[in-house]
C-alpha cells in the first residue's frame, strides 16, 4: 500500500492521532500533565518534521503510536508519555540531552538519554555484542524501569509496522525481539505485549507456520464460542444467585505458544488439547476478592469435575511477576478438559498492564518476591559479574525468565520463590551470596540432603554453612538460577587467578634456581612448548601441579639442545602458531569422562554424528563395541534414548588439567584432643582441595575415620597425604574406594 496524502490531510491526521492519545490514557492526567505532554508533542513534531518512515508516512506517527502504547497498554503516566514522544528526538535530530533537560526537566531527560543509549547499542549484529547490550539494558532497568517499558513499546510498534522493511532486516529484528524483548516483557508482567511480540516474531521468522495456525484459529472461533456458551449455561444461574457480576470469555492460546506446544510434543494443531481457556472475570462482592474467587471455584466444580493436580492458586501466593488468578482444570461439556481462570477485575488489570497497574493498586502486593526484589537481585548479579562472558550470562538469565516457579520456606517460615528445578544450593544463594559460597549441606524438611537435591514447592530448607568451604566447578552442574551460576563462576575465576599467581611465583623461583632469566619471550616459549595459548594457562597449570618440576626440567633440557627436542617432539614446537578456532576447542576440552563420577572409560566416537571435543554428547553402551559416543542432537539420539534408556551413560568433555575428582582417605591413629581439628585445618589450608564429607569417631583412645575429598590431580593428593601423616597422633593414612 503506497502512502499518499496532502500536507493539509497530513497535519489533520497528526492532530487526530494526538487527540486520540490523550483520550484513553490509563492514568488520569492533571492540567500540568497535559501541558507537559503537549510541549513534548510540539517539540517532537518540529524535530521530526523532515523525516519519513519507510512506509512514506510522517515520522511523528511513530512516536505518537509508541506514546499511545505507553499510555493505554502499559498504563504509565505523563512523564513516560512525554519521554515516549521524545524517544527518537536526540538520536535522530539536532536536539541534545542538555536541550531535553532544559525543556522538560531532569527525569524526562534521563529517560530519553537511557533510550538513546540503548538504541545506539542495538545497531550491532554480533551475538556477543547483542548479549552485552542486553546486559546493559538490564542495568538501565534498575536505574529507571520506565526506560525499558518505553523501549518495549517502541519495539512493539516497530514490529507492528515492519512490513515496509526489507526481508533480511525483518528476520533480524524479529529474532532479536524473540531473544530479548519478549522475555523482558514477560518478566515485567506485560502479558498482552509479550504475546503480541511473540506472535509478530513468529510472523516474520516462520511466516508459513504463522499463517497456517492463524487461519486454523479463525476457523475454530465459532465452535469455541458455542462451547463457552454451553459451559456458561450450566453455571450461570448459580453464579447469579450468589450475586456475582462477571464476564465469561474464551481465551485462545497465542499462535506462538500453540506453535511451541506442537513442536515440543510433536503433535498437529488439532492434537494440541488445551488451545483455549475460559476466563471468568468478576467484580468483587465484598472486600475479600480471594473469598469470592473460591466461591466461584466452588460453584464451577459443583457442575464440572476438577483435576486437583492442576489447581493453581496464584491469589494466595502471586507469581513473582505479580500475576494473580485462580486456575482450575475441569472436565467441561462434551467431556473435554478445559482450563478455567478465575480473576477479579483488579487481577485482570494487573495481568494486562503489569507493572503500572501494580502501582495503582499498591497495597502490599509488590512483595519481596515481586518485581522490586527481583530488580534488586538483578542489579547485584549484574554489577558483580562484569568479567563473565555475556552470552553465557544471558543464556543463564533467560532460562530463569520463563521458568515455572516453586515456593519454599526458610526455617523461620519466610517464603522464597525459585524457578522449578532449583536445588538446595540455588536456595542458599537466594538467601545470601555468602550463605551460598559457604554452603556445605542442607536439611530439607528436617532431613539431611546433598546440595544438588532438587526442591519442591512447600519444602522447608535449612542451609548448613562452614567458613572452610569454597565453591567448586561441580556446583555448576546442579544450580539453575542465574544468580547462583554467576556467583559461582566469579568465585571460581577468583580462585583460578589465585592459583595462577601462585604458579607464577613458583615458576619465577624455579627459573632463578636454574639460572634462567625470566622474561616475556621465555614465558611465550614455555607456553608454546606445553601447547598452551596464554601465560595465564601456563601459570595456572604450574599452580595446580598439572605441570610439575620434572616437566619444567625437560623443557630446559630441550632448550639447550634443540635438535634432541625436535627428534623427540617434531611437531609440537610450532603448535602455538597454528592453532585454528576448531583446534582451540579441542585444546580446551581434551578428555571425555563418563557417569556421575566422571570416570575415564574406553570409548569410540560414533560415525553417524561424528562428535568432536566440546560437543554436547552422551555415551551409549553397545553389546559388542563398548561405549559409543553420540552428540545429544544426533538424529539417532531420540530413538536410542527412548528405547534403550538403561544403556545411556552420561558423558562430558573436560579440560583434563582442570579436572577434579573425588578421593576417600582412611585415617587412623591415637585419639587426642583436637586431632580432627588439626586434620581438617591442614586439608582446608591446601589449595584446591575440598572436603565433601568427614566422619571420624574415637573409641578408647584410638580413632578411625574416613574423609571424602575433591582434588584436582594426583600430585596434590600425594602431597596432602604426606602432610596428614605428619599430624601428631596420626598413624595411618591410605586411599580407599568406598566410604
Ligand atoms: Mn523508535
Amino acid at each position: 500500500m503506497a502512502y499518499s496524502a496532502t500536507v493539509e490531510e497530513e497535519n489533520k491526521e497528526i492532530a487526530n492521532r494526538y487527540k486520540d492519545l490523550l483520550k484513553g490514557t490509563y492514568q488520569t492526567l492533571s492540567e500540568e500533565d497535559k501541558k507537559l505532554i503537549r510541549k513534548a508533542f510540539e517539540v517532537a513534531v518540529e524535530a521530526h518534521s523532515k523525516q519519513r518512515r519507510k512506509s512514506g508516512e510522517p515520522y511523528i506517527f511513530h512516536p505518537i503510536a509508541v506514546a499511545k502504547i505507553v499510555a493505554y497498554e502499559i498504563g504509565l503516566g505523563a512523564t513516560s508519555i512525554a519521554a515516549a514522544l521524545l524517544h527518537d528526538v536526540v538520536e535522530d535530530t539536532h536536539y541534545t540531552i542538555e536541550d531535553m533537560e532544559q525543556l522538560f526537566g531532569e527525569t524526562v531527560a534521563r529517560i530519553v538519554s537511557g533510550l538513546t543509549k540503548i538504541s545506539i547499542l542495538n545497531k550491532s549484529q554480533d551475538a556477543s555484542i547483542q548479549a552485552e547490550n542486553f546486559r546493559k539494558m538490564l542495568l538501565t532497568l534498575h536505574d529507571d524501569v520506565r526506560v525499558i517499558l518505553i523501549k518495549i513499546a517502541d519495539r512493539l510498534h516497530n514490529m507492528q509496522t515492519m512490513d515496509a522493511m526489507p526481508p533480511h532486516k525483518q528476520v533480524k529484528i524479529a529474532s532479536e525481539t524473540l531473544y530479548i524483548y519478549a522475555p523482558l516483557a514477560h518478566r515485567l508482567g506485560l502479558y498482552n505485549i509479550k504475546t503480541e511480540l511473540e506472535d509478530l516474531g513468529l510472523k516474520y521468522t516462520e511466516p508459513e507456520v504463522y499463517k497456517d495456525i492463524l487461519l486454523k484459529i479463525k476457523d475454530s472461533k465459532e465452535e469455541q464460542q458455542q462451547y463457552i456458551d454451553l459451559f456458561n449455561s450450566k453455571i450461570q444461574e448459580a453464579l447469579d444467585k450468589e450475586g456475582f457480576k462477571y464476564e465469561i470469555k474464551g481465551r485462545f492460546k497465542s499462535i506462538f505458544s500453540i506453535r511451541r506446544k506442537m513442536r515440543k510434543q510433536n503433535v498437529s494443531f488439532d492434537e494440541v488439547y488445551d488451545k483455549f481457556a475460559i476466563r471468568i472475570i468478576y467484580t468483587p462482592t465484598s472486600n475479600d476478592e480471594k473469598f469470592d474467587a473460591w466461591k466461584i471455584y466452588s460453584i464451577v466444580t459443583d457442575f464440572y469435575k476438577p483435576n486437583p493436580a492442576r489447581l493453581r492458586d496464584w491469589i494466595t501466593q502471586p507469581k513473582s511477576t505479580g500475576y494473580e488468578a485462580l486456575h482450575i482444570t475441569v472436565i467441561g461439556p462434551e467431556a473435554k478438559w478445559v482450563e478455567v481462570q478465575v480473576r477479579s477485575q483488579r487481577m485482570d488489570e494487573i495481568a494486562e498492564k503489569g507493572y503500572a497497574a501494580h502501582f495503582k493498586y499498591k497495597q502490599g502486593n509488590v512483595n519481596e518476591n515481586g518485581l522490586e526484589g527481583w530488580l534488586n537481585k538483578l542489579k547485584e548479579t549484574l554489577e558483580n559479574n562484569n568479567t563473565l562472558n555475556a552470552v553465557d550470562f544471558v543464556e543463564d538469565f533467560k532460562l530463569n525468565l520463563y521458568a515455572k516457579e516453586i515456593y519454599v520456606f526458610t526455617p523461620k517460615g519466610d517464603l522464597k520463590s525459585l524457578p522449578k528445578g532449583a536445588s538446595a544450593l540455588d536456595f542458599a544463594f537466594a538467601i545470601h551470596t555468602d550463605v551460598g559460597l559457604k554452603c556445605r549441606g542442607a536439611k530439607v524438611n528436617g532431613k539431611l540432603v546433598p546440595l544438588s537435591h532438587e526442591l519442591k514447592s512447600g519444602d522447608q530448607v535449612d542451609i548448613l554453612t562452614t567458613s572452610a568451604n569454597k565453591p567448586n566447578a561441580r556446583w555448576l552442574d546442579f544450580v539453575i538460577t542465574a544468580r547462583a551460576r554467576a556467583k559461582i563462576k566469579s568465585a571460581l575465576k577468583a580462585d583460578e587467578k589465585k592459583i595462577a599467581e601462585e604458579g607464577k611465583a613458583i615458576l619465577v623461583r624455579k627459573l632463578r634456581h636454574l639460572k634462567i632469566n625470566y622474561d616475556e619471550k621465555l614465558i611465550h616459549e614455555i607456553s608454546s612448548y606445553f601447547n598452551l595459548k596464554t601465560s595465564f594457562d601456563l601459570f595456572y597449570r604450574i599452580g595446580n601441579g598439572a605441570i610439575d618440576n620434572s616437566q619444567l626440567k625437560e623443557f630446559v633440557a630441550q632448550r639447550s639442545s634443540p635438535i634432541m627436542s625436535f627428534l623427540k617432539n617434531p611437531f609440537k614446537r610450532n603448535a602455538y602458531k597454528d592453532i585454528t578456532d576448531d583446534e582451540e576447542v579441542t585444546n580446551k576440552y581434551d578428555a571425555l569422562v563418563f557417569g556421575q563420577d566422571e570416570e575415564k572409560l574406553e570409548y569410540t566416537l560414533s560415525v553417524c554424528c561424528n562428535p568432536i571435543a566440546g560437543d554436547e554428547v552422551f555415551g551409549f553402551v553397545t553389546i559388542n563395541d563398548g561405549i559409543k559416543v553420540h552428540k545429544t542432537n544426533c538424529p539417532n539420539a531420540i530413538s536410542l534414548q527412548s528405547n534403550f534408556a538403561y544403556r545411556i551413560i552420561k558423558a562430558k568433555w573436560i579440560d583434563s588439567t582442570k579436572q577434579e575428582f573425588s578421593a576417600i582417605l582412611k585415617i587412623s591413629g591415637v585419639d587426642n584432643k583436637g586431632i580432627v581439628n588439626n586434620i581438617t585445618k591442614i586439608i582446608s589450608n591446601t589449595m584446591n582441595v575440598y572436603i565433601n564429607s568427614i566422619n571420624i569417631s574415637g573409641n578408647a583412645g584410638v580413632f578411625e575415620g574416613k574423609i571424602s575429598l575433591t582434588v584436582k590431580n594426583r600430585n596434590q593428593l600425594t602431597k596432602l597425604i604426606n602432610h596428614i601423616k605428619k599430624v601428631e597422633g596420626v598413624q595411618k593414612v591410605s586411599r580407599v574406594n568406598t566410604l
